[in-house]
């Protein structure tokens, strides 16, 4: 028995980094159906054909609209009968320098409405498909290590990490009546595209600078371990976990203040 032996998954952002690594992860612990939402219809595509289209479907779904959410998860439940998983992960950074003097609001507000008010709407529609459908479902949202410190040079970035812990502990008190959990996973750098189309440097570098200042040694981290602790969150390994954030990070939290 697998650990999510016959589960049906959505994953927004699924067509990259995090997502795409979590996409594999739910196949390979026996997810019943994947389903992928992002608004990179190709490299979905992509996703779905090296996962196998017999058990991953790609839609599109752009987070911000609360219309396109809704009908992705109705589209989800009508297609396999329940969802159980929500892995709500879709997120964007704004720039490079949104210091507090600085702070670009034409960037803030779509950022915003993708970390915040996005997150919130998959939160709502996947709670209700799944207090409708009856079942225990999981839900996991990808905050940050921002989400518990201060990223330098990112207020916005930061203010909306923190948003999603508030999210997670408002909507895992509400829920926990119909028997759904609601948790987060906190990823340090990750050498996914958002990360490296944002400081421009090649992933070996980043895994380098990132494994330089974790106190954990002899490994990088990766895209997969992020998905692990995702299985454990929407397996029942963690069935009595809820309103917590999974900080995976190699330790580095624990000894910093505010983050680079
Ligand atoms: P990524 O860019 O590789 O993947 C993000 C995916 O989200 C992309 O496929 C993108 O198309 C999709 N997306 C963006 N806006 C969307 C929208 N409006 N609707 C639907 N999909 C949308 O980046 P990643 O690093 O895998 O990021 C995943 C999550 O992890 C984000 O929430 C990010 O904030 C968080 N995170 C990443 C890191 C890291 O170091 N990579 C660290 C902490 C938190």
């Amino acid at each position: 028995m697998k650990k999510l032996d016959g589960k049906v998954a959505i994953i927004t952002g699924g067509a990259s980094g995090i997502g795409e690594a979590t996409a594999h992860a739910f196949a390979k612990h026996g997810a019943r159906a994947v389903v992928i939402a992002d608004i990179q219809d190709e490299k979905g595509q992509q996703v779905v054909e090296s996962i196998g289209a017999h058990r991953c479907k790609y839609i599109h779904c752009d987070v911000t609209d609360e219309e396109q959410v809704k009908g992705m998860v109705e589209w989800t439940v009508n297609a396999y009968g329940q969802l159980d998983i929500m892995f709500s992960n879709a997120g964007i950074l704004s720039g490079s320098n949104q210091v507090i003097l600085d702070l670009d609001f034409s960037r803030f507000d779509r950022l915003f409405a993708v970390n915040v008010r996005g997150m919130a709407a998959c939160v709502k529609h996947a709670a209700r498909a799944m207090v409708d459908g009856r079942v225990r479902g999981s839900i996991v949202c990808t905050a940050s290590v921002a989400a518990s410190r201060a990223a330098r040079v990112r207020t916005d970035y930061t203010m909306s990490k923190h948003a999603v812990l508030g999210l997670v502990r408002a909507a895992s008190q509400q829920l926990g009546e119909h028997g759904i959990r609601v948790n987060s996973v906190s990823p340090y750098a990750v050498a996914t595209p958002m990360i490296r189309n944002e400081i421009g440097k090649e992933a070996e570098e980043i895994e380098r600078l990132a494994t330089d200042v974790m106190p954990l040694k002899g490994m990088a981290l990766k895209a997969e371990h992020i998905a692990d602790a995702v299985v454990f969150l929407a397996s029942d390994d963690s069935a009595i976990v809820t309103g917590h954030d999974l900080v995976v990070d190699g330790g580095f939290i624990n000894q910093v203040a505010a983050i680079q």
